[in-house]
């Protein structure tokens, strides 16, 4: 097949076919001084994509560079080092924070050999008891683009809140609810906060390990700090409340409207079929998140509204 036309119609393919890394095309974009991320696409796991759809970044400090997060494969990881090197002014990478155990953030690990990778010990605990599984089902959603990629497990982060890491102070903040532990990422220079996934915007949330409660609890503990830039895990950066109040209001919306359905005995399938209301229609992926969250979220609520009141 020609090449442009290859390209086209599917890429990863003909790049595996031509034993060419597949391009992701990463650039990265200044927020502040010393502080850039990636944007990722709105989109799910496709092989058009490679499984770009999350942002990642990272913060120059005067003697090293912190990663945040590593994308979902060691392509990703090392086309982003590169991009990482070649805007860091010759300061070395010294640390990656990953924020939580979903495969578009920490498959690309394999990339930052010798350098500490960190994250929340329960994140670890995840990554360590079903990294395989998460990186065997992004192979058969993306393809040739996961080739070579293996799960690396980061170490366990002991100590959280006031960090200095590359001579510049961090404050990580462990938090839970997108999953069972999500790490934020606040730069005090610059007044940047990486939120991880517990921030969607312009997204719909995906809930396959959410516990809504805790979520919007970590939100109430988000919109207490003084950022002036927050990054989301998807969707673009942002200098008000704005990402959040969308976050809150969805998981509110979908927490009350799966309730009111378990409440009136509605099945699985009658639920996934109601419309979604006018104010999130314009989401990116909101009727697919929304069906995959009333198979990840349903189930319990029904068991809930069936059990005899205490
Ligand atoms: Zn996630």
């Amino acid at each position: 097949m020609k090449r442009w036309l290859c390209a086209l119609l599917l890429p990863a393919y003909c790049y595996a076919g031509a034993a060419v890394a597949p391009d992701y095309a990463l650039a990265p974009q200044r927020i502040a001084d010393g502080v850039w991320w990636f944007e990722g696409l709105q989109e799910h796991f496709t092989r058009s994509n490679g499984g770009n759809i999350a942002n990642t970044g990272f913060i120059v400090g005067r003697d090293g560079v912190v990663v945040i997060d590593s994308g979902p494969s060691r392509q990703y990881g090392e086309q982003m080092r590169k991009q990482v090197e070649a805007h860091s002014g010759g300061k070395k990478i010294v640390e990656v924070l990953i924020t939580h155990a979903h495969p578009d953030h920490f498959l690309g690990n394999q990339a930052f050999n010798g350098i500490r990778i960190e994250a929340l010990p329960q994140t670890v605990a995840v990554i360590a008891e079903q990294g395989e599984t998460l990186s065997a089902n992004l192979y058969r959603l993306v393809g040739a683009w996961m080739q070579g990629t293996e799960v690396r497990k980061p170490e366990a982060l002991t100590q959280t809140g006031e960090r200095v890491i590359g001579g510049r102070k961090l404050r990580l903040i462990a938090l839970q609810g997108h999953t069972e532990a999500d790490l934020a990422v606040y730069d005090e220079a610059s007044r940047t906060l990486f939120a991880g996934d517990l921030v969607f915007l312009h997204r719909a949330a995906t809930t396959p390990n959410a516990n809504i409660a805790k979520w919007l609890a970590a939100l109430d503990a988000l919109q207490k700090i003084d950022f002036q830039t927050l990054v989301p895990g998807h969707g673009p950066v942002v200098h008000g409340p704005e990402a959040i109040a969308e976050t809150r209001a969805y998981l509110v919306w979908l927490r009350d409207s799966l309730h009111a359905a378990a409440a009136n005995g509605l099945d699985m399938m009658e639920v996934a079929n109601q419309p979604i209301p006018e104010r999130f229609r314009s989401l990116a992926v909101v009727q697919e998140e929304h069906t995959r969250s009333v198979s990840h979220l349903y189930p319990a609520m029904e068991l809930e509204a069936l059990s005899p009141a205490k």
